[in-house]
């Protein structure tokens, strides 16, 4: 870890340092469960390495960013919400909502979700 992920908290995550409710990992993606869910199913995905953001992990490394999603699509099927539906969002800058700075899907479902969002 160097000194640009030391303080990221999902990079701690991914090392197990602090805890959250891991519900699915794979060899490079890690799914837990968000702290302040806005659904009934809402957990974010994320890539083990390092990335700020959906952009910058599609041109560093195509492959990683089909890998979360594909994690988060096994979770939508372990939870039940496959066949109605769900929602893969990327908050990508400040302006989008984006607060934490290491790439995450939010993948979100379980209930009617509204369009726009907010
Ligand atoms: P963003 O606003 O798109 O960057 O999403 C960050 C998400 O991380 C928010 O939905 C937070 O509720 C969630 N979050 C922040 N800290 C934790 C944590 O320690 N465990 C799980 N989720 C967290």
């Amino acid at each position: 870890m160097d000194e640009s992920t030391a303080a990221c908290l999902f990079c701690k995550i991914v090392e197990k340092e602090i805890p959250a409710e891991i519900v699915r990992e794979s060899d490079t993606a890690l799914a837990f469960r968000d702290i302040n869910p806005q659904a009934p199913t809402h957990v974010l995905v994320v890539p083990k390495e390092h990335h700020p953001n959906a952009a910058e992990l599609a041109a560093a490394s195509p492959a990683l960013l089909a890998d979360v999603v594909a994690l988060a699509a096994e979770v939508a099927a372990e939870e039940g919400i496959d066949e109605a539906g769900y929602r893969i969002v990327f908050n990508t800058g400040a302006q989008a909502g984006q607060t934490v700075f290491h790439v995450h899907a939010h993948l979100l479902g379980g209930r009617a979700l509204q369009w726009p969002p907010g």
